[in-house]
């Protein structure tokens, strides 16, 4: 959302005015991947959401197109789940999860194994995506250690994949652009290159370029030696790095290059998991592939509480058994790993999932979600791609092209801001990503409303066409 022109409104009886508030926000307020400046940004007010919905401190009220930051799963404004977290919190706030067990934490290990793919049933909790990343990481350089494979500590991430802000997250994530004046691990990584089939050369056929992909991966392996590589981690589809789809059959040959190299295999599905793609994970249901850890957030707690997963293969649990006859330590974890009050907040995400059949309904919804996408994609001129999966989209626009990389950069930064105000103004929040914009609205959008975001979009794509043409004449 850019910044809202602040009419000076009374946002509650604190008496604190609109103005005030982003004041102060401006002066004393760091935003995640905001520019830091003595001058920042000014943010617009959101006071309000309801089902797909937010409402600014005017009372505008506005589609939510990226559902949050790809989270708020079953929308807003579920009374059902603040009842569930403040009954918990009154109840019991926190207890250690270092010496003790809570009701929520417990049941929502086991409903949370319940719906993995077989053999993958015991769950860490943390607080964040970004922290479920880590300790999957720490967890496969642990368990190396243990089986006395020191040297096999690389992890294999990929060009545009995001796994988070933590130092060890950041490390294996492959947008180049956010790196910039950020020291990251460099010795243990390795990165293999984009794999989106809409950057492949001309001519070359789609099972071309997924065996080309495969191969980067061998080879990549294969450079580094398989007795130093620890793990390859991917997410399903490259959520932020452009809703980024993977050809067919990607991720089953990956995992077999992995198994075959003693390789194993993080699937992060912060994104895909709890629903995005109709499933509650997509690596099976979806994809064909059973990894040995899966990593979740978002959609687990639908954003109405923070919390990260990480899930571990029993095949891993018991051959670190085997090989100690006693138990380990695994010296990690956070003090607020399975927070009793996010952890209502998880379970009672999932009996709306369930009570609701959201599942069911994102499959319904999703061919008509894609078809009107495809669509704007084919009608502008200015829209170099169109793709998606599930509840999520991306328009790619093409403006850019033929100029110097210095040219295109600023060009598409341009095209991304034009977006974003052509459809805030008309009441849509889009999330331009330099030259893209993604969507993954609420998982409960209903067809109609489905249909009133494509056609903002739709009016907006031709009005920003209009402003780009006309700057070119
Ligand atoms: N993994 C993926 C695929 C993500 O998209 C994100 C965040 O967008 C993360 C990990 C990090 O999650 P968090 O921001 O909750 O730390």
């Amino acid at each position: 959302m850019t910044a809202i022109t602040a009419n000076q409104i009374n946002l509650d009886n604190n008496g604190i005015d609109s103005i005030k508030l982003q004041e102060w926000d401006q002066k004393h307020h760091m935003h995640p991947w905001a520019e830091v400046s003595t001058e920042k940004p000014t943010f617009g007010i959101v006071t309000e959401g309801k089902g797909i919905y937010l409402y600014d401190h005017t009372g505008k009220k506005y589609i939510d197109g990226p559902g949050g930051m790809w989270c708020v799963n079953v929308g807003y404004g579920r009374k059902e789940i603040a009842s569930a977290v403040s009954n918990q919190l009154t109840k019991l706030p926190y207890s250690s999860p270092w010496t003790s067990t809570t009701e929520p934490a417990s049941i929502l290990a086991k409903r949370i194994s319940d719906k993995t793919p077989q053999g993958l049933n015991n769950v860490f909790f943390s607080t964040c995506g970004s922290t479920a990343i880590d300790t999957a990481i720490r967890f496969v350089h642990f368990f190396n250690n243990i089986m006395g494979k020191r040297n096999k500590k690389i992890i294999i991430g990929r060009e545009k994949g995001y796994h988070g802000s933590t130092f060890l997250s950041a490390s294996v994530s492959g947008k180049e652009r956010d790196k910039r004046h950020l020291d990251t691990e460099q010795d243990l990584v390795r990165f293999l290159p984009d794999i989106n089939p809409y950057n492949r050369p001309t001519g070359m056929n789609i099972d071309a370029w997924c065996d080309e992909k495969i191969v980067d991966l061998e080879k990549c392996i294969c450079e580094a030696g398989p007795e130093n590589v620890a793990a390859f981690i991917a997410e399903p589809i490259l959520a932020s790095g452009g809703v980024i789809i993977p050809p067919k059959g990607y991720h089953q040959k990956a995992l077999e290059v992995c198994k075959k190299n003693n390789v194993l295999y993080i699937s992060d599905e912060v994104v895909t998991g709890f629903g995005r793609l109709g499933h509650w994970f997509a690596s099976e249901e979806v994809f064909g592939i059973k990894p040995d850890i899966i990593t979740c957030a978002k959609g687990l707690t639908s954003g109405y509480m923070p919390m990260g997963a990480t899930i571990i293969s029993d095949k891993l649990i018991k051959s670190l058994n085997d090989k100690c006859k006693k138990s380990t330590l695994f010296s990690h974890g956070f003090t607020y790993s399975g927070h009793p009050a996010a952890a209502a907040a998880a379970l009672k995400t999932m009996d709306i999932i369930e009570d609701e059949k959201i599942l069911n309904h994102v499959r319904q919804v999703s061919p008509h979600f894609q078809d009107r996408l495809q669509a704007l994609g084919d009608k502008h001129e200015i829209i170099g791609d169109a793709r998606g999966i599930g509840l999520l989209g991306c328009l790619e626009g093409n403006i850019g092209s033929g100029l110097t990389e210095s040219e295109t950069l600023s060009v598409d930064y341009e095209f991304g801001s034009l977006i974003d105000a052509a459809t805030e103004k008309r009441g849509l929040l889009v999330r331009p990503i330099i030259n893209m914009c993604v969507f993954s609205p609420p998982l409960i959008i209903t067809k109609t409303e489905i249909d009133n975001m494509f056609d903002i979009l739709d009016d907006s794509l031709n009005e920003v066409q209009n402003i780009v043409l006309s700057k070119k004449t």
